[in-house]
């Protein structure tokens, strides 16, 4: 049970595995007026860097599960290089259907709402984690601009327009679950370009590192495709945030 190799490879230099950089994922900590003492479920935790940097900024501590063995290390890295392992821990695991022992004030799923079928499936999953009164954080793509045609489309790494809701519908989405928005940080096109671009010299640089590796032709491949679809496609037609919810 890890995440594939082509993954790890791809976002090898990456500390935050989102559309965010690091102001960003700052500015959503600041906007939720964290607390001292306040915990923290992070589902899909990755290299834990919002768990590690809000435990040194806010006080908070919390727990991580992901999938990657890859990822986890490098959370509990950081949480050293950091001085907050005593208060973050980093779990190797499928976060599907996993619930705390304990309730917790803030349940967050950035990036990978697959871990409960959708969006909605995985409010539903958080829901069992969280406090009466909790904050609930959604990492979530939406459609920026409407996707003209179906090469955008899948060029968006979407099987269908109606996979996702334009920002509005998103948010409606939301309001359909029993949830109120009450924060958001979204991505921009410059902060899209240092998830995406930065894969590109990461590969680079592995390829030329890794010659008549097995995976090396699915490496140049993605190289390539990922590029293409992002200057083409992903950077202008697909927006992504985080959505601060809380049930009504
Ligand atoms: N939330 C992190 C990572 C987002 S990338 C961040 O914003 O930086 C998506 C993550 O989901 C990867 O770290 C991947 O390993 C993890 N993942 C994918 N399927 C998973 C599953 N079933 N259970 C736990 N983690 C999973």
């Amino acid at each position: 049970m890890d995440l594939p190799q082509s993954f790890v490879i791809a976002e090898s230099s990456h500390r935050i595995h989102n559309p965010f950089d690091s102001r960003k994922l700052a500015d959503l900590g600041e906007a939720l007026h964290l607390t001292p003492g306040q915990t923290m479920l992070d589902l899909a935790s990755g290299s834990g860097e919002m768990l590690c940097t809000w435990a040194r900024d806010h006080g908070i501590s919390g727990t991580g599960v992901d999938i990657s063995t890859a990822f986890t290390g490098q959370a509990q890295a950081r949480a050293a290089e950091l001085g907050v392992s005593d208060r973050v821990a980093f779990v190797h695991g499928d976060a599907a259907g996993h619930v705390a022992p304990e309730r917790v004030d803030i349940a967050a799923c950035i990036g990978a709402t697959w871990i409960g079928g959708d969006a909605a499936g995985t409010v539903a999953l958080l829901e069992q984690s969280l406090k009466p009164n909790g904050l609930m954080l959604i990492g979530e793509p939406y459609w920026r601009l409407d996707p003209p045609d179906e090469a955008t489309v899948r060029g968006c790494y979407m099987e269908s327009k109606d996979d996702r809701f334009p920002l509005p519908g998103l948010i409606d989405h939301f309001d359909g679950l029993g949830y109120d928005v009450v924060e958001m940080v979204l991505a921009d096109q410059d902060t899209w370009d240092r998830y995406a671009a930065a894969q590109w010299l990461n590969t680079r640089r592995w390829l030329d590192a890794n010659p008549g590796h097995e995976l090396a032709a699915e490496m140049r491949h993605r190289l390539d495709t990922s590029r293409t679809n992002h200057v083409r496609y992903q950077r202008d037609y697909l927006g992504w945030g985080v959505f601060a919810l809380m049930k009504r």
